[in-house]
This record gives C-alpha cells, structure tokens and sequence, in this order.
C-alpha cells in the first residue's frame, strides 16, 4: 500500500505550533513510508477563510521546510465534485432534503434543552421527506444509521467507540447550497487516497460522522491517528488566537527552523531518550507508535537550549543566511564592520536566539548611541582617573600595532596591562565599556580585534572626551 498523509489546514489565520506539528508528523510518516504528502486548503467557509492566510501558511511550510508532493488543493475549487456525490447521495437515499424552518429547529432545541437532553436534530424530514409548497429552501442531511455503534482503531488512543444514537444526521450542504466540512473531508480524504489522517485530537468526535459517511458512499476508510493537544506552562490549552504562538513569530524571534523542528517532534513524540534529531533522523526514525497520548507541555527554555545548540553546530555558512535577515529586520547595516561568520563564533555560546545575537553585535556595525547607565556611572564618573589612565594606555599600545591580528591586539593589552596598578583588573571594564557601551561582551581581546583597529581607537576618543567633559562640569 502506498502511504499518503496530508495536511489539511484551514485558512483563517496564521499557522501555529499545533498546526505545525501535525504538519510535521503526517510529512514524517509520508517520508518514513516513502510516501506522499498532500497540502489541501480547507477553505470552503468563505467568512472565515482568507487568501493572505493560506499563503502565509504555505510560507511557513516552506520556511520550516516542509514539502508537499501533491497540491495545494483548495476545496472552493472542488465544489462541484462536492455537489455531484450529494446529489447521488440524494438518489441513493442515503441523504435528504430537510426543510424545516429555524425557529422549528430552535424550539426543538428549547424543547430537549429543558428536560436536560442532548440537542439533536429529530428527523423530521427523514421521516416526512414531502416538498412543502410554501417554501422551497432545504439543506441536505446524511442519514446516519441510527442502530449500532462506529468503532475504529486510532494509532494513539487505540480503540474508539461512539454509538450511532448519539450521532446527528448531519447537515452536508447548507440551503445556500456550500458543502460542509465533515462532509468535503470525507469527499478529499477518499477522492485524494489518502491512507493515514494524522490530525489534532479536538477532530475526534468528527471522526465516527466522517466514517459513517465513508462507509455510505462505499469508499476505503483511512487510518486515524489524534495527536493530543499541546498545554501551555500552566497547564492550560494553547489557543490559536496566542500571538505568541504562531510559526512566524518564532522567526522574528530569531528561532531556526532546525530547532523549531526538532522541539517540535519531541513534543509529544519520543524516541528512547534522543533529545537531539536532524530531519533526516526524525525521518527514519518516526512512527506513529511513539506519539504519546497524553498532552505535551510548552517548554520555551527547551527550545531556547536546541535553537543554541543548532547556533552552534550547523555550518556558519546556514546560520549566517539567517543572522542577515534579522540584522535587517533589526535595520542593522553589516557592510562596514566584521563577517557575519565571526560574529557567530563570538558570540554563539552566549545567545540563544539570532534575534539576541543581532542586537548584541550592535556595536560591531554602528556607533555606539550611548554607554550603560550604571556601567558609565561606576567606570567614567566613580573611577574616572583610573580610567583615563587605563584608556589611554590602552589607546597607545592599540595604536601602535601595525599587524593588526588576534596576537598582537592581546599582547597590546598586556603591555597596557601593565603599565597599570591593578593590570587587567582595573583596565578591563573602562576599556570594555568604552568600545561596547556595556559592561558585557566575549573576552576582550577578540572583541576589540573584531572591531577593529580604527573603530576602537575612535572609540577610546570618545570615552576619553566623556570622561573630561563629565569631569569639568
Ligand atoms: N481543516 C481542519 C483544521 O484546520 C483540519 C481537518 C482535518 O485534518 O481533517 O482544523
């Protein structure tokens, strides 16, 4: 049997985690299998649906690099295929026209609400299937079987079973004549021989409706398998409508699309203890079987730790294509000033994020707009002798290095070091705050050798004219 998954997004706004990672694990098994991966647009709600989200979904598909083999397909295009079943359905009376009113239908509700029953339609219409001629607005309903039970065998939960007595006779198109979703799923998931749905555990009570109709228009019924919901820090379900939580925002964010990845696979998915897995691993190594049942919970500092973790270890020359575009998205230039490579090396240890790393390279590329208030307040106003005198000795031994290499700025440094009561000690953070702006960066030398032999003497300058003119006032 060829394996065939698909991921079947509605377009009413961004993609999120959750969305991402059934995405993820329906292209996992497709890949496991050497099958094939559908993208369909479920967009046949027209006021909920719109165009920018569909393409922004596909965007962050293709940014988290997952292909599909087939599609998109779009449901609005498939509407006549929809109306062709139903229409045979009507024939096959295994659907009906239903021509009650609203308010029928509201009393009916009223009615069983009251003596505490579950609302249900009644199937009137099942039962007195007579045009009326006063009006002729009808939706059709699937006649579900009213005796028995659907039971299905769902990879994570295991065996399901709903009795038919609790299923509607579902509306499959409405009396403005759209289809409905139940009902088009069914339609693609057969049309499109798809083998495994692998969908979010919030579809499970759709599941049993869906078969019913499978089994009533004679075709295959796929494999099920609900992924369970995704919890935040609390506890609580995650929701859609979170800012927080849309795929796009974890790249503005400055997360990679390897580490997103790789979060997301063990978020609810484990393979003995792996806590590490490259796409090509989780490829070989997905099965359904592993998915846990239980709900996963939302780990920021996880995912923080595997996004430094591939910081670190993909080649420079990946992380640099996405450093630049947060240095632009942060407006940073980076033409003057050292390679984004190195800017990697220096400070890949010290940040989780690329967007930390952009910001904290600042003052590689541009001029420093200010010093850090109390860093400022300790080092050029508190010790302002001592400062002078280190900045300016640090600013001869600079100046004098005609190689400028990694070796000469340290010996540059030592030299300055001591000439100085206290060396490095008392040296170290005047010079530091002075050429950064703040009382932090990677160890000095390879910060002042990465920013260069003029920026830093500049830089020194005006420090020094700092101090002077804070001293003077
Ligand atoms: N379109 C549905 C959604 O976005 C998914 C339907 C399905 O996977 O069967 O929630």
């Amino acid at each position: 049997m060829k394996i065939k998954t698909r991921f079947s997004p509605s377009p009413t706004g961004d993609l999120h985690l959750g969305g991402a990672r059934t995405a993820l694990y329906s292209w996992l098994f497709a890949r496991y299998h050497n099958g094939t991966f559908v993208l369909r647009i479920e967009d046949t709600d027209l006021q909920r649906s719109n165009k920018n989200s569909s393409t922004a979904i596909m965007e962050d598909l293709r940014w988290l690099n997952l292909d599909w083999d087939e599609g998109p397909y779009y449901q609005t295009k498939r509407l006549n295929r929809y109306n062709e079943i139903i229409n045979q359905m009507l024939k096959d009376n295994t659907a009906y026209k239903c021509y009650c009113s609203k308010e029928r239908l509201d009393e009916l509700r009223e009615n069983q609400m009251a003596i505490g029953k579950k609302p249900q339609y009644d199937g009137y219409c099942r039962a007195n299937n007579k045009e009326p001629i006063d009006h002729k607005k009808y939706v059709v309903r699937f006649k579900n079987p009213k005796e028995g039970s659907v039971v299905f065998d769902d990879k994570i939960h295991g065996r399901i079973e709903f009795k038919n007595q609790e299923l509607d006779d579902l509306i499959i198109r409405r009396s403005d004549g759209s289809p409905t979703y139940n009902f088009c799923v069914v339609i693609d998931d057969s049309d499109m021989d798809i083998t495994h749905v692998i969908r979010g555990v919030d579809h499970i009570n759709n599941t049993p409706r869906q078969i019913n109709i499978f089994k009533a228009i004679g075709a295959a019924i796929p494999i099920y398998a609900h992924v369970s919901m995704i919890l935040d820090a609390n506890g609580k379900k995650l929701s859609k409508r979170e800012g927080a939580l849309k795929i796009m925002q974890y790249r503005n964010e400055g997360y990679l699309p390897e580490a997103l990845l790789n979060y997301l696979v063990r978020l609810g998915w484990s393979f003995g203890n792996r806590e590490i897995l490259n796409l090509n691993e989780m490829k070989e190594l997905f099965t359904l079987e592993g998915i846990s049942k239980s709900p996963s919970a939302m780990n920021i500092t996880k995912l923080q730790w595997l996004n430094q973790h591939y910081i670190k270890n993909l080649p420079k020359k990946y992380i640099t294509t996405h450093l630049q575009w947060q240095m632009q998205s942060e407006n940073i230039n980076t033409e003057h000033g050292p390679k984004l490579e190195d800017i990697i090396t220096l400070l890949g240890n010290r940040c989780n994020t690329l967007k930390e790393m952009a910001s904290a390279c600042r003052y590689f590329y541009e001029k420093l707009k200010g010093y850090h208030i109390g860093a400022a307040n300790k080092y050029f106003h508190n010790q302002a002798n001592t400062s002078q005198q280190s900045l300016e000795a640090m600013r001869t031994e600079l100046t004098s290095i005609i190689y400028w290499t990694p070796i000469e700025v340290q010996n540059a440094i030592r030299r300055a070091s001591n000439k100085i009561v206290g060396g490095i000690r008392t040296i170290g953070m005047p010079v530091r705050v002075a050429i950064t702006g703040s009382p932090e960066s990677p160890a000095l030398d390879i910060t002042l050798y990465t920013i260069g032999q003029k920026r830093c003497i500049l830089r020194i300058n005006e420090a020094l004219a700092y101090i002077k003119r804070h001293k003077s006032l």
